[in-house]
């Protein structure tokens, strides 16, 4: 048998993008994970190696990455054997979706090395959330979906599964800032609220409407106009450190809208063309440099690819 082996690249995603909270995100360029998957004699998807992280786990049943592939596997019921080796750019509980970006590569790569069983992309989403929900608890595609499609994604269910894909606006940049600082997603879903007025709602809904709208017909002061969230930014804003001074620095620096990444801490911004997007990223830099808080910076267009596997 000739040993076949599939190297795979998933990006970086935010998620909760302001009032679109667990139902719109999208993938960035950087960071983001490769996988190598490599076929073996042994029958069962493994965790070779993990270069980059000495936290996440390499027990295969701990790792979303091989979680994900076996559930693959599983699926179309064969005894192939796999071993993976991540290499992990994207920090776990860093709020850009790391654990998501692991378990598409993952699942991207088991489909190319089982010949391709499933046909269509949108398919693998399922088997990357049954790998995701051991990171997060929960079965949610909003990280998944981008990170494997690319652009922006809308979950109007997770389940049953409906994934609306609405590609990017083409001068669309994103400005992401990571503190290092740990924020347990449990504790942050703690926080929100368990009712919102009806008032709030229909503020909220009207803004994610204008938000797609913007997003669809490329009207980036729409964007702007409608990047606003009224009932869970509030609630977790204080949870990381200096986020109001970020948000404050991105909009006086000429940003579209800025908020949340996922639960935190990352911080992003939207803001229309690459020039824009230079400056609010040196002005957030500048203003975070005063909290004494190490952090990453990103700065990309949307991501319009999703996970691609890399050829040498
Ligand atoms: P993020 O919010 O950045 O996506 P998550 O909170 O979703 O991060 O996931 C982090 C959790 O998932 C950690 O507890 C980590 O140990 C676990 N985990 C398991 N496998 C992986 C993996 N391959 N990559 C990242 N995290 C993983």
């Amino acid at each position: 048998m000739m040993s076949k082996s599939i190297r795979v690249y998933s990006p970086a995603t935010v998620s909760n993008v302001t009032c679109g909270f667990d139902v719109l995100g999208f993938a960035i360029e950087k960071p983001g994970d490769t996988i190598l998957a490599e076929q073996s004699a042994r029958p069962g998807v493994r965790i070779k190696e993990i270069v980059g992280s000495d936290s996440i786990p390499l027990n295969p049943l701990e790792n979303v990455a091989s979680v994900a592939a076996q559930a693959l596997v599983n699926h179309v019921d064969s005894k192939i054997g796999i071993d993976l080796t991540i290499y992990k750019n994207i920090k776990a509980g860093s709020g850009i979706g790391s654990s998501a970006s692991s378990a598409v590569a993952a699942t991207f790569a088991t489909n190319q090395l089982l010949g391709a069983p499933i046909k269509n992309t949108f398919d693998l989403i399922p088997f990357a959330m049954q790998g995701e929900q051991i990171a997060s608890g929960a079965f949610h595609a909003d990280n998944v979906a981008p990170a494997l499609l690319g652009g922006f994604i809308i979950v109007r269910s997770n389940d049953p599964l409906d994934v609306v894909q609405l590609g990017a606006p083409p001068e669309l940049y994103t400005v992401v800032i990571h503190p290092d600082v740990q924020i347990k997603t449990s504790e942050s879903r703690k926080l929100l609220p368990a009712q919102v007025p009806l008032k709030s709602l229909v503020t909220q809904t009207g803004n994610l409407a204008g938000l797609v709208a913007g997003l669809l017909q490329h009207d980036y002061d729409l964007i702007g106009r409608s990047m606003i969230d009224i009932i869970v930014e509030p609630a977790r804003a204080a949870t990381i450190p200096g986020f109001k001074e970020l948000k404050q620095t991105a909009l006086d620096a000429g940003a579209l809208g800025a908020g949340i990444s996922g639960s935190g801490p990352s911080v992003f911004a939207l803001c229309k063309g690459e020039a824009s997007a230079q400056k609010v990223l040196e002005e957030m830099k500048r203003s975070y440099q005063n909290f004494n808080i190490p952090f990453d910076t990103y700065i990309s267009p949307i991501n319009k690819k999703g996970t691609i596997e890399i050829i040498d």
